[in-house]
């Protein structure tokens, strides 16, 4: 068969390494060099030229993005679908193996996924059981702890610690945990992958079967899998070990999560007639972009080394501004956004990407009132908000009684007279007897335990359930929702509440229905409607803003851009503390290093052009601080760098200009900045004055710029240097 047009794509390394025979392979290359298109055209490869069935092949990929994209290009390399070939992430592969064999796998037919948040609560409920105050024993931790040992394969029995009482507590709630997720049947998300590991190790049976069925391997992103992930890639691939992965040590970033940069070492050595190939051609970015990333990845030790040119040529140099806060610098980049719009590029063309989620806010909030459409991909996500995880648990009751944390959830939401003390009741009545809460208050209302009072109201809660099990019966998915929605008088509720978010709220709930409707249910998945869709909730990110088609904004966390490209750029909130996250900057270890990591895969998005920014003071999580600019900017030489500062200043002399604060953030000056000598602020600040900070102590004020409340200065302080501050914050009296 012709395979030439997959060559002629192909630089010869990329070509050498789609081409390998089958045998275990590693391409080990930097950002866009084409690691992902050599997966891809590999698999086209295969099917075409070996005609190994697309049903033997297991294809691994980081998001269902990611998954959905790989998918449809190869689909269209071939010119025929591939519904049937195993393409997808770790989780929602797991999740597939556990559907079709949860018997095998000790899990009841409707087993439920719990995301952070459900797993959260659960462990909440089990401090409560053993009787351990929260303040002393903060959920999240024991999170960490259980989802560590989960992710290195090791179960509550398997785990070895010292005596150490504190240690030993966590292990029972782990244990306690473990135990309450069984009886329950939910299964958190690490749990999947250890579920699914377990299924193959133990049942010999099943695992020849996948191991003969799947002949060949392909992993995207290898630098970022787990223990557990690694070993499971391991048991699938035996034995004829036909598998090919594609990494970059540099891209290392979920070290945080138990990923393992190490297993790209490990990899040659379990491997050992393994095939290393290097690939040195960067396609994505212009020189500067690249030589720029590359610099700051270069301050970097243990690396494992690799070249990276690009012929793309210089293009523009990477451009930063500072910003004096978190919203000029979301009016700067919008503005940017709006010129190259202007220009002719597309919306979808830009990335707006933060360290945090919760940055996403100040942009979210500029970009609606300039108009502009966007999307947030990652952190709060559709699924992910109060009121549809309200929705979700009354669906996931009616189908699972025994999902605890869902009827914790809702069994008072909205209030119907069920207080605390009943629902202590509850709990303690269902762990007597080792019965779900559902089962404990069926229970209970007949009888005579409970007030009058509430087993009125709590029966009243059970008709409700049994009332839209009976009604959902065999009706369209959207006709579910319906129901549940009339039923719960969730929309009621939300209804009586006034203001926007009320009002928000109850437009995400009708939108689940728009959801249901839009909802694929995948054919090799033979759940009913509910149970897949509910799964799918779980799994995957619906995003309530702008439509799939709408030509929108992209915002993102770091971690969420991985393996993505976009022509245009922002990378913002660099800054110590925010970026590298300060968590990394208290602690000895690698944190600092996966920060810097992060930054490169960051700033290796960017095609065309890459701006970082970064705000003076920032308010977040509801406090206001002083910043610094981020480590990571001082390693970038300046030869790539080009600063923007607001070209606006005050001046007294300037009438037009005394009151005018609209011109903040629309006129910005390219170059390098320079002081206006005549900048005077009406509190008698200017350049030249002699100055005192309760902090920084004494100074003398070099520049000014901005007006009003937007005035800023730089002070040359003598201790503590050169800082810019905002004068109506900065708390500076004149010498
Ligand atoms: P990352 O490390 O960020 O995941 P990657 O190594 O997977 O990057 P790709 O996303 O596969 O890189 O490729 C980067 C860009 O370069 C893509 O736009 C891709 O289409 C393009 N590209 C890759 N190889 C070639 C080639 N031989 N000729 C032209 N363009 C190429
Ligand atoms: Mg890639």
């Amino acid at each position: 068969m012709d395979v030439s047009h997959i060559f002629d794509q192909l630089n010869d390394a990329q070509r050498e390494a789609v081409a390998l025979e089958p045998r275990p392979a590693l391409v080990l290359a930097g950002a866009g060099s084409g690691k992902t298109r050599v997966l891809t055209s590999r698999v086209t490869f295969l099917v075409q030229l070996h005609n190994v069935s697309p049903l033997s092949i297991l294809a691994v990929t980081f998001t269902n993005k990611a998954a959905r994209e790989m998918r449809e290009r190869i689909e269209a390399q071939l010119g025929f679908p591939v519904g049937g070939m195993w393409m997808g992430t770790f989780h929602g592969l797991a999740h597939r193996l556990l559907r079709q064999h949860y018997e095998e796998a000790n899990l009841p037919q409707g087993f439920q996924i719990l995301d952070s948040d459900d797993q959260q609560r659960l462990i909440k409920r089990v401090l409560k059981e053993i009787d351990l105050d929260e303040a002393y024993w903060p959920p999240k931790q024991a999170q960490w702890f259980i989802n560590h040992h989960k992710e290195e394969g090791r179960r509550a029995n398997q785990v070895q610690i010292s005596p150490d009482p504190q240690q030993q507590t966590m292990l029972s709630i782990y244990k306690q945990y473990e135990q309450l997720c069984q009886r329950l049947g939910l299964v958190d998300f690490t749990e999947l992958l250890l579920r699914a590991f377990e299924l193959m190790k133990n049942n010999e049976q099943l695992r020849t079967h996948y191991q003969q069925r799947f002949e060949h391997i392909l992993v995207d992103e290898f630098q970022d899998t787990n223990s557990i992930q690694y070993e499971w890639l391991k048991l699938f691939a035996a034995p004829q070990n036909n598998i090919f992965v594609v990494g970059d040590d540099d891209q290392s970033i979920y070290g945080w999560r138990g990923a393992k940069v190490e297993n790209i070492l490990q990899f040659e050595k379990d491997f050992k007639e393994s095939k290393v190939i290097r690939l040195e051609q960067n396609y994505r970015s212009t020189s500067n972009i690249l030589n720029a990333a590359n610099a700051v990845i270069a301050n970097n030790d243990q690396r494992l080394g690799k070249q990276l040119w690009t012929d793309s040529g210089d293009g523009e140099p990477v451009k930063l501004f500072t910003a004096y806060n978190e919203t000029e610098e979301a009016r700067f980049v919008i503005n940017q956004i709006s010129k190259w719009v202007d220009d002719g590029g597309s919306r979808s063309e830009v990335a707006i990407l933060y360290r945090s989620n919760a940055q996403s806010r100040a942009f979210e909030e500029s970009l609606l009132s300039a108009g502009m459409p966007y999307r947030v991909y990652g952190g709060l996500r559709f699924f992910e908000r109060a009121e549809i995880k309200h929705a979700l648990a009354y669906l996931r009751l009616a189908d699972n009684h025994a999902d605890d944390p869902s009827f914790e959830r809702i069994v008072n939401f909205p209030t119907r007279g069920i207080g605390d003390k009943t629902i202590d009741q509850i709990r303690e009545y269902a762990r007597a007897n080792s019965i779900s809460l559902w089962d404990a208050s069926c229970q209970l209302v007949t009888q005579n335990q409970l007030t009058s009072r509430a087993k009125t109201a709590l029966s009243k809660f059970v008709d409700l359930i049994q009332a839209l099990e009976e009604q959902m019966f065999e009706q369209e998915l959207h006709e579910q929702i319906d129901i549940m929605l009339d039923l719960s008088t969730l929309i009621a509720h939300f209804e009586k509440e006034r203001g926007e978010k009320a009002a928000a709220r109850v437009e995400n709930l009708q939108e689940l229905i728009t959801a249901a409707r839009n909802f694929e249910h995948p054919e090799e998945d033979d759940l009913p409607a509910l149970a897949s869709f509910l799964a799918h909730a779980s799994l995957e990110a619906g995003e309530g803003q702008a439509e799939e088609w709408e030509d929108c904004v992209q915002l993102m966390s770091l971690h969420t851009a991985k393996g993505l490209e976009f022509p245009l750029v922002f990378l913002t909130g660099l800054e110590d503390g925010l970026f590298p996250h300060q968590r990394t900057l208290d602690e000895a270890g690698d944190g600092l290093q996966e920060e810097r990591r992060l930054c490169y895969v960051g700033m290796t998005r960017a095609m065309q052009q890459l701006y970082l920014t970064y705000a003076e003071i920032r308010r977040l999580y509801g406090k206001e601080n002083y910043t610094s600019p981020s480590r990571f900017l001082s390693e970038i030489p300046d030869e790539y760098i080009q600063q923007i500062r607001v070209e606006n200043r005050f001046s007294l002399h300037d009438p037009y200009n005394s009151n005018n604060r609209q011109g903040v953030g629309s006129n910005f000056n390219i170059g390098s900045h320079m002081v206006d000598v005549d900048a005077k602020h009406d509190s008698g600040v200017a350049v030249g004055s002699n100055v005192t900070h309760p902090k920084f102590g004494d100074g003398m004020v070099t520049n000014l710029e901005g007006q009003g409340e937007y005035a800023r200065v730089e002070v040359n302080f003598t201790e503590a240097g050169s800082k810019w501050l905002v004068l109506a914050y900065a708390n500076l009296t004149l010498v």
